[in-house]
């Protein structure tokens, strides 16, 4: 695409920041009040229960098939825990006071692939199958689908074929669940995904195409291969309804989880929620269930590498997914897994547009100081990415445009009750020496 980018410069004062890979904290002008919001969304509240509702039938089928969630009765969902101390370690070295409480949720931490995406990629491959036996009269909505877990229907769904293209982890999650009930799945690698893995998923007898390109390559090229095979199913990360749903779930888990904490969310109580964001479909799941849930009194800020800024450019121009961060000179180049994408999903970016507080950009050398800080402070260990959510309380406060926001929402005063959630997204399932070797790094950046 052709883009005149003194013409974005002089347009939009965050720009030259944006393209000097500096830091900023953008705060979003298209934000609406819920109410309004809503009323023109083209999905509801009822989208996201018939998810929900899915998700509990497959249950007895993922408890059996997954051992691991037989104690939470095959419902796939990670902790929500406070982390005390590492927001002290936070207020010290930013110099910066973060009003209220600070929480993690772990979705680092989520059974069957240890990354945010085993929200919305099994759920699309789980509704995927249902579409599939329940057509084949294999199956009805009322049946107990830990049958689901057996050779017949594992031998009827190795007539179809999945495919999807990914930077790693939605490819994990994926072929993980699409493998174990049967379906033929080939995932499409971007150069940046990891070699553990693409080992682990050929353990499991997923097809791994490599790619020497970015993620958007590996999407468009999974795509074109798809379409040319009637049995196969494409996941489409960049447009996909189903992956936005499977992560909005997420967001009435965590209002029962924030009630067992005994933590209110209310107009003197706010909620700010800090979303690494990549493509879009996780964050933005996640924040549009918890605006259904929280509405006016939930903040949803979702971040990004300076080096991958690709939808704070799209939000920021309004041009969406017909911008991309190589249009205007940035490399795509980060460690920060699952968010290396150069071009942001247009359907996500307008759904929440309305909805949306802001977007925040922090730098590779920033994430791994607060991994190993996360280490050192709670003991808890996440990947680079997982991380990128977890400097956003500091900069809400901290930064001009933060400040504005907040005096600008009556939220100043009321700053002492708030509740921070960072999402941490993914990292249980990479390997201790890789972990370590994370660790190592941000100790050489501390020094
Ligand atoms: C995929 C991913 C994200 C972001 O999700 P998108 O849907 O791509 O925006 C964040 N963190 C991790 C670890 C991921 O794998």
């Amino acid at each position: 695409m052709n883009i005149d980018i003194e013409a974005l410069k002089a347009q939009y004062p965050l720009f030259n920041r944006l393209i000097s890979l500096e830091e900023l904290f953008w705060t979003n002008p298209n934000l609406e009040k819920f109410d309004t919001a809503i009323e023109n969304s083209p999905l509801s509240y009822e989208d996201v229960k018939q998810a929900e509702e899915r998700l509990v039938r497959f249950a007895p089928y993922i408890a059996k098939a997954f051992l691991e969630t037989a104690k939470m009765n095959g419902i796939i969902e990670s902790p929500l825990v406070k982390i005390p101390s590492m927001k002290q370690s936070l207020e010290g070295d930013y110099q910066q006071i973060i009003g209220g409480d600070l929480l993690l949720k772990c979705d680092s931490h989520l059974p069957i692939s240890g990354s945010i995406k085993a929200r919305g990629g099994i759920y699309e491959v789980l509704k995927h199958a249902e579409e599939l036996a329940v057509q084949h009269q294999l199956l009805t909505f009322k049946d107990d689908y830990s049958v689901l877990d057996s050779d017949r229907f594992r031998t009827f769904f190795s007539q179809f074929s999945i495919a999807v293209g990914s930077t790693g982890n939605l490819g994990l999650s994926i072929g993980i669940i699409g493998a174990n009930l049967g379906f033929n799945v080939t995932v499409h690698m971007s150069a940046d995904a990891k070699q553990w893995k693409k080992d682990l998923l050929r353990s499991k007898n997923v097809n791994v195409v490599e790619y020497e390109a970015d993620y958007s390559k590996a999407v468009e090229e999974g795509r074109k291969l798809a379409e040319q095979d009637p049995n196969c199913y494409f996941i489409d990360d960049e447009n996909s309804r189903d992956l936005f749903l499977g992560y909005a779930v997420a967001a009435s888990r965590l209002e029962k989880q924030l009630k067992e904490l005994a933590i209110n969310v209310d107009e003197g109580h706010p909620l700010f929620v800090y979303l690494p964001c990549g493509v879009g479909g996780g964050p933005g799941g996640i924040a549009f269930g918890l605006k259904l849930i929280f509405q006016d009194n939930v903040h949803c800020f979702f971040a990004e590498p300076t080096h991958s800024p690709c939808m704070v450019l799209g939000l920021m121009t309004g041009l969406h997914d017909q911008i991309s961060v190589q249009d205007v000179g940035i490399d795509n180049l980060t460690d920060a897994d699952g968010l290396a994408v150069g071009k942001p999903s247009g359907f996500v970016g307008k759904t929440m547009e309305p909805f949306l507080s802001g977007v925040y950009t922090v730098s590779d050398q920033q994430l791994y100081k607060l991994l190993k800080k996360l280490v050192d402070t709670e003991g808890i260990h996440m990947e680079p990415s997982a991380l990128a959510g977890m400097i956003g309380p500091v900069k809400l406060s901290k930064d001009d445009d933060g400040v504005e926001y907040l005096s600008k929402h009556n939220l100043t005063e009321k700053m002492k009750n708030a509740t921070h959630i960072v999402w941490g997204t993914g990292g249980n399932m990479v390997p201790e020496e890789i972990m370590k070797q994370y660790y190592q790094k941000g100790f050489d950046i501390e020094e």
